[in-house]
């Protein structure tokens, strides 16, 4: 727990969020500003600022959230989605708290 962290205080329940799936490693909220018709940020409840400060103790916990996109984002109904991890500030990562952003659910996405 980061007292400044705003998905901490997600984690912890201290400010609200649109949360539709926990278990005792993650919190999944759909994001506050989506970028398609379905967005989710799948995030896990140990603070770790960013990809980039992950090592191999993460190894598992990585895995675990990546794959829980494909299962949520079928239980949302979407037939293809596309995953990001913004990292680091020229990345564009604006949360220091590790995220896997999952969206999708309109037109098809554009080529990247
Ligand atoms: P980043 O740019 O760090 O990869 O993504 C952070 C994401 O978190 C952004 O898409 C932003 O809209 C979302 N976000 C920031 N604050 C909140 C919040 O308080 N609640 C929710 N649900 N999403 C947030
Ligand atoms: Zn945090």
């Amino acid at each position: 727990m980061n007292a400044d962290c705003i998905f901490c205080k997600i984690v912890s329940n201290d400010i609200p969020s649109n949360t539709f799936y926990e278990d005792e490693d993650v919190v999944v909220f759909h994001d506050i500003h989506p970028i398609a018709p379905v967005h989710f940020l799948i995030v896990p409840k140990l603070h770790v600022e960013s990809l980039a400060s992950c090592d191999e103790t993460h190894h598992g916990l990585l895995g675990k959230m990546l794959l829980l996109a494909p299962k949520l984002a079928t239980q949302l109904g979407l037939k293809g989605f596309r995953t990001m991890i913004n990292t680091g500030r020229e990345g564009g990562q604006e949360v220091f708290h590790i995220h896997i952003h999952v969206f999708g659910g309109g037109e098809t996405l554009p080529k990247i």
